[in-house]
């Protein structure tokens, strides 16, 4: 154990960074706050637990950073680390909590950024598994407020789209794999173990029902309930992170901030033709 600084965090600040009257400020040229959803889970021995939320966060800053340039104000909320994360309860470190206690917890927070000023949230999600608590919490804030919006971004079905394009494996990458590691060598470089990582692939009929076209969190229409992941990994994570690069987690950040700005600039700014990098470096 030593004292010293770990990993660095960019701003913009989210809001437990700021003051009180700074939010203040800050309500005077928005109601938005995105909100990212993270998770402390098992992201095999090369990744820290706090992947998600790390994830998440980064989602949020960038879309962020993309909406004020775009004229589009918004406030980052603070970082919720815990999730639905059953699934990886086989490992340790892992917490999870329930969908009752996620919906409300999320509730609680959001009503009581609502009395403070906040009128449009935008959910971000960093663990797909909350995505479901997610939604019904959104829907219970809608209906216990006259004038809330609130909306669910699962921006991984943008990402699936184009990420053939981004990973070098030609097999299936899934939790801890080739993309979640170089989305981490982006912002906490200090906190991933190259060293330790190692390939562990499923059998796609396996692989079908985690993730791919057909499931619902990445573009496809059946929901399948994930099986303990201990079934499925001896190590916690699916896929080559031995191919993980910066580049390569950059290439996708830029993908996710891309779709979530767009989508908040049309929503909650009546901006439909966001200028954003990809539109300017089209051929
Ligand atoms: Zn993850």
């Amino acid at each position: 154990m030593r004292d010293e600084i770990i990993y660095v965090q960019k701003g913009p600040p989210s809001l437990p960074e700021m003051t009180g009257p700074e939010v203040e400020e800050r309500l005077k040229v928005t109601r938005v706050l995105l909100l990212p959803f993270g998770a402390t889970e098992s992201h095999g021995a090369h990744l820290p637990l706090g992947t998600d939320t790390f994830e998440a966060r980064e989602n949020c800053r960038r879309a962020a950073l993309q909406l004020e340039e775009s004229g589009c104000p918004v406030v980052i909320g603070p970082v919720i680390p815990f999730g639905m994360s059953s699934f990886h309860m086989g490992f340790t470190g892992t917490i999870s909590i329930s969908a009752t206690t996620f919906i409300a917890l999320t509730k609680e927070i959001c009503i009581s950024l609502y009395h403070g000023g906040f009128r449009k949230f935008a959910f971000v999600h960093g663990h797909d598994g909350n995505l479901p608590g997610m939604m019904v919490a959104a829907q219970e804030i809608v209906d216990a407020t006259p004038d809330a919006e609130v909306m669910v971004l699962n921006w991984l079905t943008a990402l699936s789209k184009v990420y053939h394009t981004i990973q070098t494996s030609k097999k299936m990458e899934g939790h801890g794999g080739e993309g979640e590691t170089s989305r981490i060598l982006v912002t906490h470089p200090e906190l991933v173990h190259l060293d330790l990582a190692v390939k562990h692939h499923v059998e796609p009929e396996a692989m079908r029902k985690i993730q791919g076209p057909e499931h619902i969190k990445t573009g496809g229409g059946i929901f399948y309930a994930t099986r303990s992941y201990k079934t499925h990994t001896p190590y916690g994570h699916i896929g080559d992170p031995t191919l993980a690069s910066e580049d390569k987690g950059n290439r996708a950040y830029d993908v996710i901030a891309e779709w979530i700005a767009r989508v908040i600039a049309r929503d909650y700014f009546n901006q439909p033709d966001l200028d954003v990098a990809s539109d300017r470096t089209e051929p």
